[in-house]
């Protein structure tokens, strides 16, 4: 089954279950400053939730845009190491608005996933948060899930609920406990399964999360209980696809094929042909995952830039950009990819079609920037690792103030070596610089007072007591 034929079987499933089926709201949320992107499908629905907004219904079922590269939920260096995680996916969901709860959505859960996708019972386990006996009994009782595939997880220390099973979007707003769907690809995968020491491989791979919807977290960390209770569900649409094409990296799946295929085809186009890059390589595997969170990210209206979301993307972008010169590419083949991306999701989401001109432009501007000194950094880099156990925090801030490598680009070179990076260095490097900088604004306000702009002269320090009481240029040495 192709990955558009699950997202339109989701969704007509949860459509014949009385759900309103909505549009994907853009990665970039529109009014909530606690988001730096969007993360998840709940996000556009948050108000609705915390009964701030009403909507004409009470059940709604969504395919969202979502990027975890910042914040919360970062997922930015596990691209490439893990098979399950990407900076841009999509999250299909089915929400309840103080309609249905717990037994409705573990039981549409399981009809959906034995029924329809026709999954094995027997590949299929659940976690529960540890307190939750409610969706224990429902998982046993109701569905019949085996005792020993529910797992119970959680620690809920004086309020603080620390657990894969209690789910917040951010430090602030609706959360709740959690009752998760894992299937276990095989003992061929290394892995093991949820709640054991070996979690943490591609063995028992998380697909979809049920989020009982029962406080508001606030800034003191208080929960407040919701209006009413409700329910957030997420499935990570590649992951499904990966189980139901049979494979066990969303990397192998329909939707990322042709975009491994272009990724290679552009890096030997820009000088890596003849190194034989292994059409496996984590290198192009990243490659194929940036170019959609950068491009549906440009869409929604984000240039790279220094700051917030912009300084998120151009992180993103020149991680990829590093990881094609890894490869051998010696020049600009990154915003190439935009079109077979439009090519490939276009029809899910037209917007990347309408706009794949400019977001070619803005990549490749951002590309031939970082292009002019990508090559002395990385000689940099290479001679420091040839020297030293641990990149020094000096070293790392050059890196990213005069090469343009952000730190977590120089960290995952550092990863691909075994070789750390003091962190707490670079940040006391960073902060000496701002503090420098701050005192060089200051001079260069109180020197601009000196500058009436009539006068052509620079009158000099003295003057600073205010015989032209207002600023008219700021003066430039
Ligand atoms: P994991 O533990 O694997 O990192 P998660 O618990 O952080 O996943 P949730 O916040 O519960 O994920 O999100 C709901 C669903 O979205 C997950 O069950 C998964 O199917 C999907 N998902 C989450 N993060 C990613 C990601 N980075 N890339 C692809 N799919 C994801
Ligand atoms: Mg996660
Ligand atoms: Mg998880
Ligand atoms: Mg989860």
């Amino acid at each position: 089954m192709k990955a558009s034929e699950i997202r339109s079987t989701f969704l007509k499933f949860f459509e014949s279950k009385g759900h309103t089926i909505v549009a994907s709201s853009p990665v970039v949320p529109g009014d909530d400053p606690t988001l730096l992107f969007t993360n998840a499908g709940m996000n556009q629905f948050k108000d609705v939730f915390l009964g701030f907004d009403k909507r004409s219904y009470t059940r709604a079922t969504t395919s969202q845009k979502c990027i975890r590269a910042g914040g919360k939920h970062n997922d930015l260096d596990n691209v490439g190491y893990t098979a399950r995680h990407h900076t841009f996916f999509e999250m299909l969901g089915n929400f309840s608005f103080g309609d249905y709860f717990k037994k409705d959505a573990i039981a549409y859960a399981w009809e959906l996933l034995t029924v329809h996708f026709k999954l094995p019972k027997e590949k299929l386990w659940a976690t529960v948060y540890a307190e939750d006996d409610e969706a224990y009994d429902i998982w046993l009782k109701d569905i019949g899930l085996p005792a020993e595939r529910i797992v119970r997880i959680g620690d809920n220390k004086g309020g603080r609920y620390m657990s894969d099973n209690f789910w917040m979007m951010g430090d602030t707003g609706p959360c709740g406990p959690c009752s998760e769907i894992f299937y276990d690809h095989g003992p061929e995968v290394a892995g093991g399964p949820p709640g054991s020491a070996e979690q943490d491989g591609d063995r028992y791979i998380e697909i979809w999360n049920n989020v009982f919807m029962q406080f508001n977290r606030t800034e003191d960390g208080v929960m407040h209980k919701l209006p009413k209770p409700s329910v957030d569900t997420g499935m990570g649409l590649e992951r499904l696809a990966a189980v139901l094409q049979h494979v066990h990296s969303n990397y192998e799946i329909d939707l990322f094929q042709a975009m491994l295929a272009a990724a290679k085809q552009a890096v030997d186009r820009s000088g890596a042909a003849g190194n034989d890059c292994d059409a496996s390589s984590p290198s192009l595997k990243v490659i194929a995952d940036h170019i959609r969170a950068c491009s549906f990210t440009v869409v929604d209206g984000v240039i790279p830039g220094n700051e917030g979301r912009g300084y998120v993307l151009r992180r993103i972008a020149r991680r990829a950009i590093r990881h094609g010169y890894k490869l051998g590419a010696r020049k600009p083949f990154f915003h190439t990819l935009v079109a077979p991306l439009a090519a490939e999701m276009g029809e899910a989401y037209p917007e990347l079609k309408r706009d794949a001109l400019r977001v070619t432009e803005v990549l490749k501007v951002e590309e031939e920037r970082f292009f002019q000194t990508i090559a002395n950094g990385m000689q940099m880099l290479e001679d420091a690792l040839a020297k030293a156990p641990v990149i020094d925090g000096d070293t790392a801030f050059k890196l990213h103030d005069t090469f343009g490598f952000p730190l977590d680009l120089t960290a995952d070179v550092c990863r691909e070596r075994g070789v750390k990076v003091d962190e707490a260095g670079f940040n006391a490097a960073m902060n000496r610089q701002r503090e420098n900088a701050r005192a060089a604004a200051k001079f260069k306000v109180a020197a601009g007072l000196a500058y009436d702009g009539a006068a052509t002269a620079f009158h000099g320090y003295e003057h600073l007591v205010c015989e032209h009481s207002k600023v008219v240029a700021i003066y430039v040495e």
